[in-house]
């Protein structure tokens, strides 16, 4: 089995993930443009027990309803425990590099501005995460 080493950027907190990705994929929704300041971001999903912290305490907390865990120093986010499920989304920075491979993009329907590549762009989610499988006009 693979093993992931990451860490936040002053190096509190390390994490370790004993598995490979899910799913992987960049997300437009509002919630992620308020918490990371940004138009978008890329997410790597990961059964949530093998997100391991190994070093540090990340500070918690809820943004509506998702729970999500930062660096109390330099504030880098980490990780989301997705309620109700086994399933723990990574910021894609926080990977190796080389290994984040989005497949689609999600909540398309919230973009800042269109993204234009080769990949799906879901208004919503896909179907096998209980979207509509609608895809924006891009
Ligand atoms: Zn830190
Ligand atoms: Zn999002």
């Amino acid at each position: 089995m693979s093993r992931i080493d990451t860490r936040c950027l002053c190096g509190a907190i390390h994490l370790r993930i004993h598995h490979q990705p899910l799913a992987q994929f960049y997300c437009h929704c509002d919630d992620c443009q308020a918490v990371h300041g940004a138009s978008y971001v890329g997410i790597a999903v990961f059964p949530s027990d093998a997100v391991e912290v190994i070093r540090g305490a990340p500070i918690s907390w809820t943004y509506k309803t998702l729970p999500r865990q930062r660096c109390s120093s330099c504030g880098t986010l980490l990780i989301a425990r997705v309620p109700d499920s086994e399933l723990t989304g990574v910021k894609a920075n926080l990977l190796p590099p080389g290994m984040f491979t989005p497949a689609f993009h999600i909540h398309c329907q919230f973009a800042v501005l269109p993204v234009v590549d080769d990949l799906p762009h879901y208004s919503s989610l896909p179907g096998v995460f209980g979207g509509t499988d609608d895809v924006v006009a891009w």
